[in-house]
């Protein structure tokens, strides 16, 4: 029978570069990965589609998703603003023998690695520094003044919570960043 994937969990601070790192990680093909498509009840950027970057939902529709149980982990990672990893895309990608990537926030990573245990590597992004956090925030121009603070609130709680995680990786600058955390996914999926 063919080897069921596992599950690679990443997790980071927002504005550490963590979307950055997946979507090089997963260009590699000896990797196996696909992306796990998290609902959420925020809107959609610019350019994003449903069912591509997440399965856009109303809060009704999230509720029902909640009680059907059709969620393996879900966190109100901002206020009123719900993520949700469905089972079926656990499911649907490890049944094909491929590893799971999960972008999460850190208490969902920290809830999917005790969910899965050694079939899970829990990964870390770490800013440089919570300066530099705010700077890279300020430059992507996505976020107000005041969702910028928040995340960076946010941030020094997450950071706390890295011993949590089997692994960190520091991302100073990008490409050492992607080439640690494609020498750590190597080593635990050949285990
Ligand atoms: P964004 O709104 O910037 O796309 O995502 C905000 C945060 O929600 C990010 O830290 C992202 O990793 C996290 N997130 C995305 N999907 C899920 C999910 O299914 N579960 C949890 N717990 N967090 C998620």
């Amino acid at each position: 029978m063919m080897k069921k994937g596992k599950l690679i969990i990443i997790s980071a601070p927002s504005g550490c570069g963590k979307s950055t790192i997946i979507n090089e990680i997963i260009k590699n093909h000896d990797l196996k990965l696909e992306f796990s498509i998290s609902a959420t009840t925020r809107e959609p950027r610019r350019g994003e589609k449903n069912g591509v970057n997440y399965y856009f939902m109303s809060v009704d529709e999230f509720k029902n998703a909640i009680s059907n149980d059709e969620l393996i982990e879900y966190e109100e990672v901002y206020p009123g603003r719900y993520y949700g990893t469905p089972r079926s895309e656990i499911d649907r990608i490890r049944n094909k023998g491929r590893n799971v990537i999960l972008d999460i926030d850190v208490m969902g990573g920290i809830n999917v690695k005790r969910k899965f245990g050694d079939d899970a590597l829990s990964i870390f992004i770490q800013p440089p520094s919570i300066d530099t956090l705010r700077q890279r925030l300020n430059s992507r121009g996505t976020d107000s003044p005041e969702a910028i603070d928040q995340r960076v609130e946010k941030a020094g709680f997450e950071i706390a919570q890295s011993d949590r995680f089997d692994k960190i990786v520091v991302n100073d600058r990008l490409d050492v960043a992607v080439r640690e955390t494609e020498d750590l996914i190597k080593s635990f999926i050949n285990k």
